[in-house]
């Protein structure tokens, strides 16, 4: 297959006759970085039946059954770089072309492009340290790490005792208000919302393409394969995210 090099130059047009962008990402923007969509069939998050939120605070055993899982797909993945897809989007924001970034990736990669924190709305949190449940203090996974293999128990906050998790979205966990407005003012204010590498699956997340379009944003789509959005999209681009942006953005 070659590369669909119309639709590539329509998406440079769009980006530059935009004065707002907002990149929306998803899996697809990182798995050139050698990180698997866990989603996808066959992938790990299929393999196991998902610990639930309420689970993991009801016990510590599961506390450090879900601990030991994540540190076997963090040891996997933790030495991933930045692919073409994030350094395309790090410049579009350099650039003040781009607002902000909202993405459903934990894996901290955006930041590692070069985007600064404040311009990055995680919508699953950050997989790359962890947090204390009860009074939001920082821990590392490092310090996590050494406490179950010395101790054999799941951490507890060096501060106030509580339960210290992952700093990401658990399934049943609720999402943080604040992030959510964040991310729905972004989609209300800005004329490009640009979807990389995301099935647009997953709600809420999913509703933010309809809320920036119904505000007057221009919606384009660049992923892998077909979403359940290409028919109401501006511009649908069915190939690599890395490849397209990289090609785009220049
Ligand atoms: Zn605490």
């Amino acid at each position: 297959m070659k590369a669909p090099t119309n639709e590539i130059a329509k998406l440079a047009c769009l980006i530059e006759a935009s004065e707002t962008v907002v990149a929306f990402t998803g899996a697809g923007i990182s798995t050139e970085c050698g990180i698997p969509d866990f989603r996808s069939p066959g992938g790990l998050w299929t393999k196991y039946k998902p610990i639930e939120f309420s689970e993991f605070l009801a016990s510590p055993e599961t506390r450090l059954e879900a601990w030991r899982r994540y540190f076997k797909l963090y040891d996997e993945v933790c030495g991933a770089r930045p692919g073409r897809g994030h350094r395309a989007i790090a410049q579009l924001v350099r650039r003040g072309k781009a607002s902000c970034v909202i993405t459903q990736n934990i894996d901290n990669l955006h930041q590692e492009s070069g985007v600064p924190v404040e311009k990055i709305i995680e919508l699953h949190g950050n997989g790359s340290f962890a947090k204390c449940l009860s009074c939001g203090k920082r821990h590392e996974l490092d310090w996590a790490r050494h406490e179950i293999e010395h101790f054999g128990r799941p951490p507890r906050c060096i501060g106030c005792g509580g339960i210290v998790k992952t700093a990401t979205i658990s399934f049943g966990q609720p999402m943080p208000e604040d992030v959510m407005a964040k991310a729905h003012g972004a989609a209300e204010s800005c004329q490009l919302f640009l979807v990389v590498g995301s099935s647009l699956k997953v709600y809420p997340a999913a509703t933010l393409p309809l809320l920036a379009q119904r505000w007057g944003a221009v919606l384009a789509i660049v992923n892998n394969e077909p979403t359940d959005f290409d028919e109401m999209a501006d511009l649908v681009i069915n190939w690599d995210a890395g490849d397209t942006l990289s090609r785009a953005v220049v």
